[in-house]
Order: structure tokens, then sequence, then C-alpha cells
């Protein structure tokens, strides 16, 4: 046995390194199963790792040296070379710890270790595939008597393993080793006729350097090439394969980016791909049965089994899904057709109508997540309200059949069996496999084809019958599912069918009155060892798997093709480019195509689910049923100007009144908050004939001429032209990283900002025309003002004949808990609140609520028209919002889940320096990521860009863009919170605070 950690060693060490190298530096003892490793930093600051090895090796290092010599030619991997002693030599025969042994010296490679890598971005595990690809593709032009060994570790000789098969302590555990080992041995014909060549045979998650960099991580490394061995080339990929799924949620689709990384570099052949799960299982069942015979052996060192949990994790994963469908998996990564065997061609082969009346003029319902006939998702929030909902469209339609098509995503498959977990949590497999057919009466049900019945499966009151056919040699199966048990009573396993006789009826009843039928059918080519609970539906991620086991029947019912969704989202981009003006942004690096919304959440066009934190103007919640209603029953019966009479304005004047302080006695309604603050910079110069306005630095309050003039965000930002001349920029009292930090003493230098600004406007003669201010900043970084603040610059303004304009676009409605309004925080009253964003809930509305006095002065004998402004439609949606934030208590609930947010993030920067702030009032509330006092931009947009990948929206603002913004739907839960804040701490447990 090798010293380990000895003190005197290191020493030892120093004393070698010196004599064959010349070389004197720093020391540190590494980890290693057979060699004793030493990570050097030499003085000149290169780095290398020392290795001191059995004299027995010799014939082995002899043989990496040469490999090493040999790849260092043909790739760009970072690899370790030898450094050649002082006297030349690749390696040096030493005496340590009194025995004779062989030294050598290799250069450090750079990197971050796989293993302690997060996460393991698709783009990272393409990479990993690219690298053992292209260290496969440099070992094939190598060869070496050293390579040709009986070895343990090479899953071509995992025939020793089956010797140790009594020895695991637990039958599941033997159960699984021999599931593996089964498969070995009866692939052995399959093994043999690949291709063999030098390989590393231990590309493991400790073996792979991976660069630094945060969003763009890739393998740029491989290290220890001590397992070397001629074998199976394929084994490579195997190796790094079984490695790499380790620890994965879904090991197949984390194995799918390797094996595409690897084929891109290196062609597969089919057999390989064929012998892959083979070959990784055979490597796994080495690793624990060696752990568990090292176990026995060395019960203290935990390094030897260090693989060992996740590789049983794995083993039990793999076991449990399907062989055939990994199999296809790999070949679909591989850019293959998923199933090798042969497709049924719609040329030759027509169905049967398979249910009684399809010859009619059946009816296509759209079941989509977008779907407009589906609607409201309040629509199919039950199994009964699906139903009632299907039955609606199909009257509307005046018919009594209908059929929902293949490859649609339905949004009503949403519990937790419709659920698939990942390592970035639940993806939805709502997509569906089959046809699915919605009937009024109980039909008829025939079989599509001629066929034999393969079984009969009874659950409950319903059946499903799995029909087997053949056509020119290709079996597929038909399944029909939903069927009476009564009707089905001479049917039975293995009877002949002929196509279009009767094999059961439809039997599903609804419940509540409503009643439909429902009939799924299905073409199946692969059972996969499913019988009644074969899947009906698939997650996006996998549908070009699923989709090649379960084809479109519509081609067979010489139908059109079902299959009409997910106009490609790059489609959409280049449209958006050829169409639409440059100037718009979309979020996200990887934009998202939103579909639908509901409440809290937005859902794209896979069905998944993002939980909205970021959209303050789906105020009461995304397609609120109640703000729905009342816009389409009011659309339905008019909708025109204010030049009539109508009571839906004055109703909502005086509903929008009542929530705002007694000075306030004048609305006037308009259809944006820019329009909003428009019209509240003419109330201004109405009343002080001046256009002099004093705004607050990184304030944006709208696209019209008017508001960009008075927006330092935006006139100070890319593309802007400094302030105009008759705007006066004070700064924004942060006292986190503003121009004044820290509490005491910075209140007055705020202020004094104002004192000279109105200074600056006397001395050129003016006089100030307003002050306008958001109640809490939100493009200048979700700044919540200083106590006293507005209080103050109110007094300074009106004394000056002023006007005050609170912009209550983003905060007001309920968003900010304690109070109703943002200003009500601060104790002021403005003589002009501007309202936009929440009040119409995602309806074009806002209003401009001022003082008697400025309504007056304003109304100076020029008409004020606006089309659209107060129109019956946009008023009942306005009252709608007021009395869903009254009726749901959602007012309280900011508050309530606000604070709770609030402490949340408070708790979590204590953990985390880099929350440098954690501020704000109710829901309207942010963080601010910082390094020591320097704004962390980057990891900002990381975390929102990683947050969304794990099913949340949030977004990045303030000047440098380094404060996480939170202003959800104010209907946000407590369940919501915890999901939200344990995705968040998921993230800061992961790279991106290293970087
Ligand atoms: N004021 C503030 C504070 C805003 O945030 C915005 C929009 N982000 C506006 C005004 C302009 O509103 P709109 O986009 O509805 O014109």
């Amino acid at each position: 046995m090798l010293l380990k950690e000895d003190r005197k060693v290191s020493g030892a060490v120093s004393n070698l390194l010196l004599e064959h190298y010349g070389i004197t530096g720093e020391i540190h003892p590494l980890q290693g199963e057979v060699d004793l490793n030493f990570y050097v930093i030499a003085d000149s600051g290169e780095c290398y790792t020392l290795k001191i090895s059995d004299e027995a090796d010799f014939e082995s290092i002899q043989f990496q040296n040469a490999m090493l010599s040999h790849v260092k030619e043909c790739t760009m991997l970072k690899l370790p070379y030898v450094v050649r002693s002082l006297s030349g030599n690749e390696m040096e025969t030493i005496i340590f710890d009194r025995e004779t042994r062989l030294i050598r010296l290799l250069t450090w490679v750079p990197g971050r270790l796989f293993a302690y890598v997060k996460p393991h971005s698709a783009k990272l595990l393409t990479s990993l595939g690219i690298a053992s690809a292209e260290l496969s593709q440099a070992l094939s032009g190598f060869d070496h008597e050293g390579a040709h060994r009986a070895y343990k570790w090479d899953p071509a000789q995992a025939f020793w393993v089956k010797e140790h098969l009594e020895q695991f302590p637990t039958e599941k555990e033997a159960g699984t080793i021999r599931y593996f080992y089964d498969l070995f041995e009866e692939n052995q014909p399959l093994l043999r006729s690949l291709r063999k060549s030098v390989t590393h045979n231990d590309i493991n998650d400790y073996n792979i350097l991976v660069s630094e960099h945060l969003e763009k991580a890739v393998v740029e490394g491989i290290i220890d090439f001590g397992d070397a061995i001629y074998t199976y080339t394929v084994n490579e990929l195997a190796i790094t394969l079984a490695y790499a799924m380790m620890d994965k949620e879904d090991p197949v689709y984390a194995a799918c980016h390797v094996i595409s990384g690897f084929h891109s570099w290196r062609a597969l052949t089919e057999t390989e791909v064929e012998a892959l799960l083979t070959l990784i299982g055979a490597r796994l069942i080495i690793s624990v049965t060696a752990s568990m015979l090292n176990k026995k052996e060395n019960p203290d060192n935990e390094y030897l089994s260090i693989s060992e949990k996740p590789a049983w994790k794995l083993l039990y994963k793999l076991q449990n899904i399907p062989k055939s469908f990994i199999h296809y998996s790999f070949r679909s990564a591989c850019g293959w057709n998923a199933r090798p065997g042969k497709s049924l061609s719609p040329d030759k082969v027509s169905f049967a109508p398979v249910i009684k009346g399809l010859e009619e003029n059946i009816y296509n319902i759209d079941l989509s997540v977008g779907s407009k006939k589906l609607g409201n998702a309040y629509n199919y929030a039950s199994k009964e309200r699906v139903d009632l909902r299907i039955k609606r469209i199909l009257e509307d339609a005046d018919h009594t059949i209908g059929y929902g098509r293949y490859g649609e995503v339905r949004p009503f498959y949403n519990s937790s069996e419709y659920q698939k977990r990942t390592d970035d949590g639940f993806l939805p497999k709502a997509r569906a496999l089959g046809v699915d057919f919605f009937s009024f009466e109980s039909r008829g049900v025939m079989a599509a084809y001629d066929g034999v019945v393969h079984s009969v499966l009874r659950s409950g009151n319903e059946a499903t019958i799995i029909l087997s056919h053949k056509v020119e040699g290709i079996p597929f199966f038909t399944l029909y599912k939903h069927l009476s048990t009564s009707s089905i009573k001479d049917v039975v396993k293995g009877k002949a069918i002929k196509q279009g006789v009767l094999i059961a009826k439809i039997g599903s009843e609804g419940v509540h009155g409503v009643r439909l039928h429902h009939l799924h059918f299905q073409i199946i080519y692969d059972l996969l060892g499913y019988e009644m609970n074969f899947p009906a539906t698939a997650s996006s991620d996998e549908w070009n798997v699923w989709s090649q086991i379960c084809p479109d029947p519509s081609p067979f019912f010489k139908w059109k093709s079902g299959a009409t969704i997910n106009t490609g989202k790059q489609k959409i981009i280049e449209k958006r480019d050829k169409y639409l003006g440059k100037a718009l942004s979309v979020s996200y690096n990887d934009p998202l195509h939103i579909i639908r919304g509901y409440k809290q959440h937005l859902f794209d066009i896979t069905g998944r689910p993002y939980l909205d934190m970021v959209n303050n103007v789906a105020h009461v919640g995304h397609e609120h049923p109640a703000v729905v209603e009342a816009g389409q029953r009011q659309i339905a019966v008019l909708n025109t100007n204010t030049r009539y009479l109508h009571e839906e304005i004055t109703l909502f004047a005086e509903e929008l009144l009542a929530t705002l302080p007694s000075h306030l006695k004048v609305c006037h309604f308009v259809n944006s908050g820019s329009e909003a603050n428009e019209l509240a910079l003419r109330m201004v110069q109405a009343c002080t004939g001046s256009r002099h306005m004093i705004v607050l630095e990184s304030g944006y309050h709208g696209n019209t001429g008017g508001c960009i003039d008075i927006s330092s965000y935006k006139f100070d930002g890319k593309g802007g032209k400094g302030a105009p001349e008759h705007t006066h920029v004070i700064p924004a009292p942060d006292y986190f990283r503003g121009i004044y930090q820290g509490q005491s003493g910075q209140f007055q230098k705020y202020i004094a900002h104002v004192k000279d600004a109105l200074v600056t406007i006397t001395s050129k003669g003016g006089r100030v025309g307003g002050f306008i201010a958001e109640s809490i900043l939100s493009c200048a970084g979700q700044i919540v003002l200083p106590t006293g603040y507005l209080a103050e610059i109110y007094k300074l303004i009106h004394r000056e004949g002023g006007v005050c304009i609170a912009d209550e676009v983003q905060v007001g409605v309920g968003r900010v808990g304690e109070k109703f309004w943002g200003f009500e925080l601060q104790g002021v009253q403005p003589d002009i609140v501007t309202i936009g964003k929440p009040l119409g809930n995602g309806h074009p509305l806002a209003a401009v609520v001022c003082t008697q006095e400025v309504a007056d002065q304003f109304n100076n004998g020029m008409e004020y028209f606006n089309t659209f402004g107060g129109n019956p439609v946009s008023c009942s949606i306005g009252r709608a919002v007021l009395r869903v934030v009254r009726e749901e208590k959602l007012q309280q609930n900011a508050l309530q889940m606000g604070n709770l947010l609030l402490d949340e993030l408070k708790a979590l920067q204590k953990q985390y320096p880099i929350i440098g702030d954690v501020r704000g009032h109710g829901l309207f509330s942010g963080f601010e990521l910082v390094r020591g006092l320097t704004p962390a931009t980057k990891e900002a947009t990381y975390l929102a860009n990683r947050m969304k990948e794990k099913g949340i929206l949030m977004s990045t603002d303030g000047p440098d863009n380094n404060v996480l913004k939170l202003k959800p739907p104010i209907c946000i839960s407590q369940q919501d919170i915890a999901f939200f804040m344990k995705q968040l701490e998921d993230v800061f447990k992961e790279d991106f605070l290293k970087a």
C-alpha cells in the first residue's frame, strides 16, 4: 500500500520534484484509486500533476505516455501532457517510502470538474459528447500492446460480475444486477460485431474539465488515462453516458444530448447505438459490484465508492424504462428514424371507421392549449367542465359527434399523471398520441382493420381492447379505450376480428347530467411492455420518439392530417423580424411562445405553465374569468364612444373615485399609461402655463413624445439624447447604491436637488410646471421612496405654484398591500394621479384622476375627445377589476404574500451576500445583485434566464440591470411563493455565484 496523507510525504515529494524536474513550489495531495497523485503549483506559476506509481506499472505507464504523445498531435482537447525530467525521460525510477517507484510529471489541465458543475445544461452535455467523440477519434489511429489487457472496468469484460451476484445484500439489488447482466449476456452476438479501438475507458464526471464560463460552459478537457484499454470503440460513449446520466431526473433526456454531440463529431453505427444501453448497464453493474466488494475490503475509503449511490439510482431508473424506448430515443438523438422497423403506408392501408357515424360529417373540436373554442381556463378546471365545454362546442356547431386531433397539446391534461419530472421542474405530458372521439350517444365501436384480439382489459366500468394486426409483414396494434364493459362479452383474447366488425360500444358517461361518450383510439407499433396503461399522451420533448411509436391515425381514415399545432418559434421570429419594427424587443435568450394565460400562470405551446412573477398588468390574474366575462358580455351588446349617454362610464368613475382620497374628484379615461401621462402634462401646462418638469433619474412615464421628454430612463438611456431644456432630473433617492448612500443624513441631500432645480428654473426666468414621480420607482430598480420624501417635494412644488403628479401606472390598485394607492404610503395629496396597467387587467384602459381645480383649468374651451377612452367595454372591464380586487380581498393578499416574499428573500440574503438589497411594498418588490457595490448585471441576466428554464418568469431592471423585479399578479398564493423560493434557492446553489 502506498502512503496517502502523510505530512512527511510532501517534503519527500518536494525533494523529488526539485531533483528530477528542477521545480520548486507548493504541493497538495490529490485523491486517486491507484497512483499517489499531487497537485503542484510551481513557483513559476505553472501547474502540474505529479504521479508516483508502483514499479509494476512500468509497461502500463509507458503505454499511457505513448498514448498521450499520440493524441497531443490530433486533438484540440485540453489533456495532460508528459513533462520530461531533467535527464530527458518521460518517467524516472525513484525510491519512495522505502520502495522502488516510478515518478512522472504531467501538465495540469485547468477547469472545473464536471461533477461539481451545476447545472448540466443541454449545451454542456452536448459538448461532453463532442469531447468524448474527439478523444475517441484521436485514439482511433493508435494502438499499443499495453492496451490489450484484461481489466475489470472494461464493459466488454463484465462477465466477472456474475460470480458476485449472490453477494448483494438485497433481492432488489441482485435483481437489478441480473437484469443488466442478462442483457449483457443476451447481446453478446451484437457486441461481438462492434468495431474496436483504444479508448480512454473512464470519462467519468471527475475526469472531465469544464470551462469557467457561466452560461456557455463547455467541456474542454479530459484527464486520467490510467484506465485506457483496447475495447469496443463505443464504450467511450457508453462510459461517458453512464456517468453523465447519474443524478438526472430524466437520464434518457440527458443522454440524448451527449449522444447527439458525439454523433455530430464521430458518426456512430446503428449497431453501436443498439448496443449502448447494454454497455452503459455493464459499466454500471461493474461499478456497483466493485463498490460492494471494495466496501468489504476497505470500509473507510469513500473515494472507492464515490459513484455507488448515483449508480444504483440510475440502474433502477433505467430498469423501469422500456429498453426499446431508450433505444429509440438514442436513435432519435442521432437524427435517425427513432424506430428502426418499417412503417405502414396510408397509400396501402385504409381503416374502417372505428365509430359508427364517423362516415357522417364529423366535427373537429379544437382542444389545443390556445383553442379559442375551449375558451377560458375556467372552462376546463374539472373533468365535468371539460365534458360540458366539449358538449357546448358540438352543440354550437350543430354536431353530435366530434373528435380531438392527434398531436394536439391539451391544456386540461394537467394533473400529476400528465407530468414528467425533469431537473428543471415538471413538463406536461399533454400531447395526444391518438384520436379522441366525443359523442352524445353511446355508439358502436368497430375494428379498424383485420386482426386478432391481443388483450381485453377491464378497469371499473370501463374496458380497453387492443387488437394486433399485420400488413405486408409490418406488425402493429390498434387500441380502443373507454368502452362499456357490458358491450364486449364475446371479444376474447386470440379471437380473429374482421375489419369493420362491431367489437364494443363506447361506455364512459359524463357526470353531473352531462352525457358525453368518449372513445380513445390509437395506433401502436411497439407496446413497449405496456398494456392498458399504454400512454395516451407524451411530452413535447419526447414527441419525435413517441410519434414514431404511435403514428397519426388520420391518414388511415383518409382525413387530412390532424397535427396542425406548433407554428415553429423560428418562423414567428423571422416574421417579426420581417414585418415588425426592430425597436421591439423580446424577452429571454431563448424567447417563449406563450399562447394562454390563467391567473398567475402563462402557458407555452407545449402546455408548460410558467409562474408569472413579473406581470403587473394581469393584475388580478391573467384572463380572470370575471374580467373576461365582463368584457365579452359588454362587447356583444355595445361598444361606442362617450358621445352618447351610457351608465357604464359614470358607474366606473364613481367606483374608481371611491378608492381615492376625496380631494381627487374628476376622471378622464384614456387607453394607456402613456396617454394618461401625456394628458397629465397638458393639464400641468393648462394650470401653470409652464412646461418645466422636475423628474426622477431613471423614471419612465410613457412612449409618446411628451412622455419621453420626461423619462430619464429613455433620454438618458440607449439612443437617448439627454434631458430636454424644460426637464430637470433629480437623483433617485436610492440609499443603497445612489449618489448618497446609507440612511442617516442623506434625506436632505436628495431634497436639495429639488431646491436646486427650482432655482435653475427661476434663474432662467421660468416657473415650475410640475413634478412627476412613480410612487415606488420601477425602472430605477424597485426603489422604495424614503419616508416623507414626496411630502417634502410636494410642499416645495406647491409653494412655487406647481402641480404634482403621482404616476401609479405600475404600482396602483391595491398592489402595495398596505394602501390601495402607492402615493398613500407617502401620505401625500397629488393633484393628478395617472393610472394604467392594472386597471384593465390587460385591456387597454387607463385614467387620469385630478382635483376639481385642475379639471376646471384644463377645461379652457378646447374639447377633449378620445375615440376609445371610456367606452362601455373598457369601463365594464375596469369595474370588474375593481370588483375582483374587492371581492377576492386581493389588496390583503398583496400585503400578506408581499410580506412573505420579502421575508423569504431577506432570509436568503443572509446566506448569499450577492443579494445586496431586498426592498419593496406588498407585491411590488425586488432584490439587487451586487459584488461589493459593483452591480452583478451578468448574474442578474443569467438568473432571469435560468429561472425561466425552471418555469418562473422574472426580469431585470434598474440603471445597471442588476435588480430582479417582482410584481406578480396579486392573486399569487403561498404555494406559488414556496415554489418560487425553492427554484430560486436551487439556482443559488448552482454555479452562477462562482462565476
Ligand atoms: N408610467 C409608468 C411608470 C410605466 O411603467 C409605464 C409603462 N411601463 C407607463 C407610464 C406607460 O404606460 P403604457 O405602456 O401603458 O403607455
